[in-house]
């Protein structure tokens, strides 16, 4: 167990804070009544209707908390601590306003694309004059800012890394596994927001292609938020999912706000700085 992260609360105090609602009385949805005349009536009637109570969010956010498996340093990646420079801020900034905006994003589904893509340095580097990196900029500390600051706003969030969500799902291949891989799958369709870190990057086979690309298929066609980190611009995405990276690639760039980085590596700047 990791030492670095805080106590968790155990589940029935989480259960007692949440489930004693006395708005919807236990249930998570409230009955209301709304008038509307339909065409042809002469008066307005009232018609039942049945909502989400604003305690559904904490209930998915008990199951979802995109930190919740971060470390003590992982933790630290806020925009508030983020050290922005002329090569970065505009980035930031996209993403500051993604966060921002969030609930509109969850309404419409928009997805977001951070990617960094080594075939694009020779280009971008001669159009900014400087010699460009398309690693250690930022893209996984970027969405680390993002999740955690959809914690601190308790929205229900997953934070994979590729392998991470493939080896979930292998998991519930075993004889002992408490979790079926549709159970598996479904949590992976319909988190409300799921992030993706290094996406595109395991060997694919036939198998991790189709389970990746049911997983994105899933999300486009039910609006569900996705985010992702990447070192393929969406054009390359080909290049690695054979069977359906063109699509694939063709269905991000219309649903996807895309945050492009490329900048010094950073990795190689911190070991300068003093600790
Ligand atoms: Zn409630």
């Amino acid at each position: 167990m990791n030492q670095d992260l805080p106590q968790r609360r155990s589940e029935d105090e989480r259960a007692i804070s949440i489930d004693g609602c006395p708005k919807c009385n236990y249930t998570g949805t409230i009955n209301t009544f709304r008038w509307e005349q339909p065409e042809g009536y002469p008066i307005s009637i009232q018609i039942a209707v049945v909502e989400n109570c604003s305690c559904h969010e904490e209930r998915m956010f008990r199951k979802y908390n995109a930190s919740e498996t971060f470390n003590v340093k992982e933790r630290g990646h806020t925009f508030k601590n983020a050290t922005t420079d002329y090569m970065n801020e505009k980035q930031f900034n996209v993403a500051m306003d993604f966060v921002q905006d969030i609930k509109k994003h969850m309404e419409i589904g928009t997805w977001l694309y951070i990617f960094g893509d080594d075939a694009r340095v020779a280009e971008a580097s001669k159009a900014k004059g400087a010699i460009l990196n398309a690693y250690g900029t930022g893209k996984t500390y970027l969405m680390q800012c993002m999740a955690n600051a959809f914690s601190k706003r308790k929205i229900p969030a997953i934070y994979v890394t590729e392998e991470q969500l493939f080896n979930d799902i292998k998991s519930t291949y075993s004889r002992d596994s408490e979790e079926s891989e549709d159970e598996a799958l479904q949590r992976y369709y319909s988190v409300p927001i799921l992030m993706i870190d290094d996406i595109f990057t395991a060997p694919y086979k036939e198998w991790a292609e189709g389970k990746l690309y049911s997983i994105l298929d899933e999300r486009m066609k039910n609006d569900k938020v996705t985010i992702m980190t990447s070192n393929y611009s969406l054009g390359r995405i080909h290049e690695r999912l054979k069977i359906n990276g063109g699509k694939i690639g063709s269905r991000i760039k219309g649903q996807a706000e895309q945050i492009e980085m490329l900048g010094p590596d950073r990795r190689v700047m911190k070991r300068d700085e003093p600790a």
